[in-house]
C-alpha cells in the first residue's frame, strides 16, 4: 500500500474586511502550528482587485517563514493563511498552500480526498478539488457554483478559498475536519480551531456545519450560507481530532478538548486500574489523560519528564534514525520523582512505539522500578485516509503485533489501551473509529482500492 501523497493534516484560516487581516492571519496560523509544521503560506488582497494581491508561502515553521517586517508594513482588507504537513513523498514547495490560480483564487484545504483508481500524476487531492472548482466557479454566483462543484465529493475537505469576488469557504458533509466561525470586531473569520480565535481575540460563533458552504463578499461584510445535500447518518467527526490531534484549548465538535482528554483518562482508569505508586504523563499530549487517570485512581500525579518544546514533534521527522535520535534529544525524567516507583505512565495514542520504547528505557535507567504503559486510545491498527497523518498498517505496531508482544518489545512490565467499546460508549455513532476498527465509511470504494495497492 502507497500512502505517498495522501497525506493533509492542516489547519486552515480565512478572514475578510479587516485593516489588519494580514497580521491576524499571521497570528492565526501561527496558533494553528500544531496541524502542519512543513509549510505555511499566507494571501491577501484588498477589496479593490486593481492592486496586486500579496502572497508569501513557504517550507518551515511560522515563525520562519514569514517576514515579519513585511506583515507588518502591508495593510490589506482580506486574508487566507495555511499551515501544512504530507509525507516526505511530496515535500515540494509547490505544493505549499495556498495554491494559486491567476493571481486571483486562492485555495487552502486541510483534509484528504481518497482516490483509489486514479494516479496521482496529475497532482495531490488538493489541486484535483481546486481544478475542479475552478472549472465550475460562476462569478455571478460563487456560492452556487461552489456548492454544485462540491456534490458527489467523497473524502475529508475543510476549505478555504479567496476568489475575484470574496472568500468561500465548505466543510465536508461527514464534518471529518473541524472548522469554526467567530468574528473579531465585525469582521468574520473561518478557521480550524477556536484556539486560533482566542489568540486574535475573535468571538467563537458556532461550527461551520458538516456540508456547509459559506461566501463573504468583498463589496459587503455579510454571510452566505447554504448545504451540500447530506442526511444525519452520515457523520463521522474525527474521534483522533479530541485524543491527540486538536489543541487542548480547542472547542472542537462541541467538547472542549482538554476536557474530553482528561474524561478518556478517567474511563482508562475506570476500565484498567492498576496498582503504582505515581501516575505521570508523557508530556504534552498525554497530560490530560494523565491527570484523568491520577483522579479516578487516587494514585497521586507528578511531573516526571521534562520535554524541550524547541524540536519539532518527533513523529513527523522524516527516517528512522532521526526519529530514534529525535526522542532521545526530546525527552528526559526527572530522576528525583520516578527512582525506585511503581509509575503509571500515560499517553494519548501508540503509533509506531518508538516514542513509548525510548522513555521506558530512559524511566528504567533512572531507577524506575515498574512501568505500566497507559495509553489513552484504543490500539491503532488502521491507516487514515481523511487527513490526519498516520503510517501504513506495516508501521502500526498494534497491526503488527499483538499487546503482549508490543509489551515485551517496549519492555514495559503492563501494557493497557483504553478498550475501543469505552471510547465509542463515550462518542457515540457520529465518530470515524477507522484508525481502530477498519471501518472506514467515507469513500469506501477508493479507500479500499488504496488498502489493496
Ligand atoms: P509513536 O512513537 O509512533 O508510538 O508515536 C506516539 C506518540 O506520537 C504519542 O506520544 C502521540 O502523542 C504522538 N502521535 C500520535 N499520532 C500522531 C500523529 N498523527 N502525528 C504526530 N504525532 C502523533
Amino acid at each position: 500500500m502507497n500512502k505517498k501523497h495522501l497525506d493533509h493534516k492542516c489547519g486552515v484560516f480565512g478572514i475578510m474586511h479587516h485593516p489588519q487581516s494580514l497580521h491576524l492571519t499571521y497570528l492565526g496560523v501561527f496558533a494553528l502550528q500544531h496541524r502542519g509544521q512543513e509549510a505555511a503560506g499566507i494571501y491577501g488582497c484588498y477589496s479593490d482587485l486593481a492592486q496586486d494581491p500579496f502572497l508569501m508561502r513557504g517550507i518551515g515553521l511560522v515563525h520562519d517563514v514569514f517576514d515579519k517586517q513585511v506583515l507588518a508594513q502591508t495593510e490589506l482588507n482580506h486574508a487566507v493563511g495555511h499551515v501544512r504537513y504530507s509525507t516526505s513523498g511530496s515535500k515540494q514547495s509547490q505544493s505549499v498552500h495556498p495554491l494559486i490560480h491567476e493571481k486571483r483564487f486562492a485555495f487552502c484545504h486541510n483534509g484528504n480526498i481518497p482516490k483509489g483508481d486514479v494516479t496521482r500524476s496529475h497532482g495531490t487531492d488538493s489541486e484535483m478539488l481546486f481544478t475542479k472548482i475552478l472549472e465550475g466557479y460562476d462569478p455571478a454566483h460563487p456560492l452556487a457554483s461552489l456548492k454544485e462543484s462540491l456534490i458527489g465529493v467523497e473524502g475529508a475537505y475543510c476549505l478555504i478559498i479567496m476568489t475575484p469576488e470574496g472568500l468561500c469557504y465548505a466543510r465536508d458533509p461527514w464534518g471529518i475536519r473541524p472548522l469554526v466561525l467567530g468574528y473579531v470586531e465585525e469582521a468574520p473569520v473561518v478557521c480550524s480551531e477556536t484556539c486560533a480565535l482566542d489568540l486574535i481575540g475573535a468571538t467563537f460563533t458556532r461550527e461551520v456545519e458538516p456540508g456547509e458552504v459559506g461566501f463573504i463578499p468583498f463589496k459587503e461584510n455579510r454571510l452566505e450560507v447554504d448545504y451540500l445535500p447530506k442526511s444525519s447518518a452520515m457523520s463521522q467527526k474525527c474521534v483522533f481530532e479530541l485524543i491527540y490531534f486538536s489543541r487542548p484549548d480547542s472547542t472542537v465538535f462541541g467538547h472542549g478538548v482538554y476536557e474530553t482528554r482528561k474524561e478518556l483518562g478517567r474511563l482508562l482508569a475506570k476500565s484498567q486500574p492498576v496498582e503504582a505508586d505515581l501516575v505521570m504523563a508523557v508530556p504534552d499530549s498525554g497530560v490530560p489523560a494523565s491527570l484523568g487517570y491520577a483522579e479516578t485512581s487516587g494514585i497521586s500525579w507528578d511531573v516526571g519528564l521534562i520535554r524541550n518544546h524547541y524540536i519539532h514533534r518527533t513523529f513527523i521527522e522524516p527516517t528512522h534514525g532521526v526519529r530514534h535520535l529525535g526522542v532521545k534529544i526530546k525527552h528526559n525524567p526527572i530522576r528525583d520523582v520516578v527512582a525506585g516507583k511503581r509509575l503509571v505512565l500515560v499517553d494519548d495514542s501508540l503509533v509506531r512505539s518508538t516514542t513509548s520504547l525510548k522513555i521506558i528505557k530512559l524511566l528504567k535507567q533512572c531507577g524506575a522500578k515498574e512501568v505500566t504503559l497507559a495509553v489513552s486510545s484504543p490500539p491503532m491498527m488502521w491507516p487514515c485516509f481523511y487527513g490526519v497523518d498516520t503510517p501504513n498498517r506495516d508501521e502500526l505496531i498494534a497491526a503488527q503485533m499483538s499487546v503482549e508482544k508490543i509489551r515485551e518489545r517496549i519492555n514495559a512490565d503492563r501494557l493497557v489501551y483504553l478498550p475501543l467499546e469505552d471510547l465509542q460508549e463515550y462518542f457515540g455513532e457520529k465518530y470515524c473509529y477507522a484508525c481502530f476498527n477498519g471501518k472506514y465509511k467515507v469513500a469506501t470504494e477508493e479507500v479500499t482500492s488504496l488498502l489493496e495497492e
